[in-house]
């Protein structure tokens, strides 16, 4: 199975198809998966640091929940995996930006290296 270490996979997926790249997994502390339906590619992204935070309606009572960022996309990816959507990213800077539409929290994510692979 080929394996290609680079970020254009993600990224043309991103740019071609968004809504075809569904957050699939995260194995704490630094693995996030992808999966795209469309090109049946799985992409391994992993990462050195994740913030999240709530951009209005919650703000004040985010801050004391910083250091539990992993449980938050746990819970997210538990409870409702659907809502969970690449809302932006750019892979030359290494930074990757998640939504959940239900929580209505921003995750974002420090990358350290993507992977592409294909599904077997
Ligand atoms: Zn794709
Ligand atoms: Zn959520």
């Amino acid at each position: 199975m080929s394996i290609y270490k680079s970020g254009a996979f993600i990224q043309q997926c991103f740019s071609v198809h968004p809504r075809c790249l569904n957050l699939q997994k995260f194995t704490p502390p630094d693995l996030v998966f992808f999966v795209c339906t469309s090109c049946r590619l799985i992409h391994r992204v992993t990462i050195r640091g994740m913030t999240t935070r709530v951009p209005v309606r919650l703000a004040s009572e985010d801050k004391k929940t910083d250091d539990r960022v992993g449980e938050h996309l746990t819970d997210c990816l538990s409870a409702h995996a659907l809502a969970l959507m690449v809302r932006e990213m750019d892979v030359v800077r290494d930074w990757l930006g998640l939504r959940c539409a239900e929580c209505r929290r921003f995750f974002d994510l420090d990358v350290d290296s993507f992977e592409t692979r294909e599904r077997s």
